[in-house]
């Protein structure tokens, strides 16, 4: 039994579906990462078996590769969004989690290149929550 996930970029222009199961799960500090979501860190899921499908707007999807390293980013041209993406010569699938719809109940395996994290990101987890904006 395979699952079958969905996603979709912010403005909905951008719908695709994922076929398979992840294999890794990592939180990526690295300044790249953290550049290109513009927070503490990336949140990819990863798999060399899963198929992604599509749905809708595969015309508007762009992919931007800083050059000289191995980082790329693919992005709803419309929204900005960030979507999955084939790396490695198509034999990586790399998904940020924020892009789906469907529940993942995988945990993250891990916190990766935490050396490269800001002073701020740090206990995070004893910051004040609050299930809206505070008032
Ligand atoms: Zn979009
Ligand atoms: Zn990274």
């Amino acid at each position: 039994m395979s699952s079958t996930y969905a996603g979709s970029c912010l403005c909905g222009t951008v719908r695709f579906e994922i076929e398979g199961e992840f294999e890794r799960f990592y939180l990526c500090h690295c300044e790249y990462c953290r550049k290109d979501t513009g927070s503490a860190h990336a949140a990819n899921l990863f798999s060399s078996i899963a198929a992604l499908m599509w749905i809708s707007g595969e015309d508007k999807v762009r992919q931007f590769h800083l050059p000289a390293t191995r980082h790329s980013k693919c992005f709803c041209n419309v929204c900005g969004s960030a979507l999955p993406m084939m790396q490695m010569n198509g034999q990586l699938l790399v998904v940020p989690a924020g892009s789906l719809n469907s529940e993942v109940h995988a945990r993250p395996h891990a916190h990766i290149f935490v050396s490269s994290k800001p002073c701020w990101d740090d206990a995070l987890d004893k910051v004040p929550r609050f299930d809206r904006f505070p008032s």
